[in-house]
C-alpha cells in the first residue's frame, strides 16, 4: 500500500500554539494521526516535546508498525495544555495521503 518510502528525518511541519483568554499558551495538536486512519483522542495518542521537536504518536498505528508519529518543530517547551485541531493540520494530512500523482491534476489556469 505504501507508494513512497517516508524519510524518517523529515519534519512534517510546525507545532502551532494559541493563547487562551488568560494568556496561557495552548499547544494545538493534529486531530488525526499521520496516516489519517484514526482520530486522536486522549487515550489514543502520546505527545512529547523534546529538543525542539514535538512527536505526536498514534498508539493504534504504533502497534501496527506503521509510520505512527507526526514530527513537528516546536519553538517553545511543551505548554501545560494542548488541544486537538482538525483544521490546522488538515493540509498536512492531505499531503500525506496525496503523495502519488493522480491522473488529470487540478492545476488549472
Ligand atoms: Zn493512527
Amino acid at each position: 500500500m505504501d507508494r513512497q518510502p517516508l524519510k524518517p528525518s523529515q519534519m512534517d511541519g510546525k507545532l502551532t500554539y494559541r493563547y487562551d483568554s488568560a494568556g496561557r499558551q495552548v499547544a494545538l495538536l493534529p486531530a488525526r494521526c499521520k496516516l489519517g486512519r484514526h482520530t486522536l483522542g486522549h487515550s489514543q495518542f502520546h505527545a512529547v516535546v523534546h529538543d525542539g521537536e514535538a512527536r505526536i504518536s498514534c498508539l493504534a498505528c504504533a502497534t501496527d508498525g506503521a509510520d505512527h508519529f507526526w514530527r513537528l518543530s516546536a519553538t517553545a517547551p511543551a505548554p501545560d495544555r494542548a488541544e486537538l485541531s482538525e483544521e490546522l493540520y488538515f493540509e498536512l494530512a492531505l499531503r500525506q495521503s496525496r503523495t502519488a500523482p493522480t491522473s488529470g491534476g487540478d492545476q488549472r489556469a
